[in-house]
């Protein structure tokens, strides 16, 4: 018997943890916070509802802190590893989470500077310290390389795309075959080699994150080079909130590949402002094995920004703030990619006002965050605790995702060769999640479910 408990993820696109028992052994299955509303922030503080030190080893699917940014807590808890990750989510975790640590500080003294935290003091969720330990848990896994947990008891790394050294996982547990699909990327992204998929799978947790929408046709290079030409013809600022890794670099090579046919200036400044984007962007450049492309192609293509000649990589504090006294046209690529804090916020205040601007969003906006309040037409939001004014354009290019969208999701459980005995559906806000139920069960009669966070089944 196996037990499977959802501790995180349900309902929502944040959060994921699955706590799994078999073989006498406990599994987490990513190990992340939620992020959104302050509702689902608070969360975060509340003590994870199993005994940590009981804990065996924690399986990361992928580097993203919604999937792995509980982990320096739970090391301050009292578990001390393994901890499961592929070779290049190590290295990327090896930025992100000192990173965050680092924004998780700064917040906290932002906001007792400016007194607009409820906590008093606020505190940071994480620091560095809490962060580098926590990376010294991590123990790489090859992809493709069946690794031992317990007798009886292995699991596996496969490509998934989504963002560099992302995967998706499968347990085996004696005769049972448990799929944990990560996050499953899109396929043909140039700089990231396509998602592989499952042959079988006796119980499957699929991400639902676009469950109920289709990308839309067209080229995504293509309005990006629509939307950044039009904002240059008035002299405006494009700003792109992404996520630090894996938007942020896609961004740029499609920026970079844009300047070389002549859509967009080549001399048009281009901004990375992120200190864990500019780390990212070399990670990309040399995990040569995880791209499409051949190592000349990508150095013809130009893919390293760092060569760009107008492209600025920003880690330095004080020039990030310069760039507020620089005028149009100008395109600032920035972190976090759903608005809830880092270098991003700064921009806003500073440009949101502006009607040449445009904010351009290239991922997801999950609920109760401030990018979704934008996204959805607000006229007015507060940042850091004053009233900012809505008068720049707003696009979004949801093609730019890293996330499959509904027809993606349905073709990767497609080739599965028999039907799942279950597909718990994780990863996605109800109405996603209830979309995608519903077209799976019309496209392959399989039995769909939708658990309830802390809910747990049994695996027969
Ligand atoms: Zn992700």
């Amino acid at each position: 018997m196996a037990t499977l408990r959802f501790l995180g993820a349900c309902g929502t696109v944040t959060g994921s943890k699955f706590l799994l028992e078999a073989n006498s052994c406990r599994i987490l299955v990513d190990c992340g916070v939620f992020q959104g509303s302050s509702e689902l922030r608070e969360k975060n503080w509340s003590a994870p509802p199993f005994d940590t030190q009981s804990l065996d080893a924690v399986i990361l699917t992928h580097a993203h802190i919604d999937h792995t940014g509980y982990l320096p807590r739970l090391g301050k808890a009292g578990f001390s590893g393994p901890v499961y990750v592929t070779p290049p989510t190590a290295g990327l975790l090896g930025y992100l989470l000192p990173d965050a640590a680092h924004l998780y500080e700064e917040d906290a003294r932002y906001a007792n500077r400016k007194g607009f935290s409820r906590h008093r003091p606020a505190l940071p969720f994480f620091d560095a310290k809490d962060a580098t330990a926590a990376l010294t848990l991590l123990r790489p896994v090859e992809f493709r390389e069946r690794a031992e947990l317990a007798p009886g008891l292995t699991f596996e790394f496969r490509r998934v795309g989504h963002i560099l050294g992302a995967a998706f996982v499968t347990v085996h547990a004696d005769s049972r075959q448990i799929v944990f699909s990560g996050d499953v990327g899109q396929r043909n992204v140039p700089i990231l080699k396509d998602p592989e998929t499952p042959e079988s799978a006796d119980y499957l947790l699929l991400e639902s994150t676009y469950g109920d929408r289709l990308h839309p046709e067209g080229s995504p290079r293509e309005e990006l080079g629509r939307a950044v030409a039009e904002t240059v013809a008035r002299r405006g600022v494009v700003l792109i909130p992404a996520f630090a890794v894996g938007r942020a670099q896609e961004v740029l090579y499609h920026l970079r590949s844009l300047q070389r046919d002549g859509t967009v200036p080549v001399d048009l400044p281009i901004y990375l402002d992120s200190p864990m984007a500019v780390s990212a962007v070399d990670l990309y450049c040399s995990a040569l094995a995880e791209h499409d492309l051949e190592m000349e192609q990508l150095q013809n293509a130009g893919l390293c920004p760092i060569e760009g000649p107008s492209v600025h990589l920003v880690r330095d504090r004080d020039e990030s703030i310069a760039l507020n006294g620089r005028r149009g046209p100008m395109v600032i690529v920035s972190a976090s990619g759903m608005l809830s804090g880092g270098r991003i916020l700064h921009h806003l205040k500073r440009r949101l006002p502006d009607p040449e601007t445009t904010l351009l969003f290239v991922g997801f906006q999950a609920a109760g965050t401030l990018g979704r309040r934008i996204l959805g037409g607000a006229h007015e939001v507060r940042i850091h605790g004053e009233s900012v004014p809505v008068r720049a354009e707003i696009r979004e290019i949801p093609a730019l995702s890293a996330h499959a969208d509904q027809h993606g999701l349905i073709e990767w459980a497609n080739a599965l060769t028999t039907p799942p005995r279950v597909v718990y559906l994780v990863h996605g806000e109800p109405p996603a999640r209830e979309a995608l139920a519903a077209a799976i069960r019309s496209k392959f009669g399989w039995k769909v479910a939708a658990p309830r966070e802390g809910e747990a089944v049994e695996l027969e």
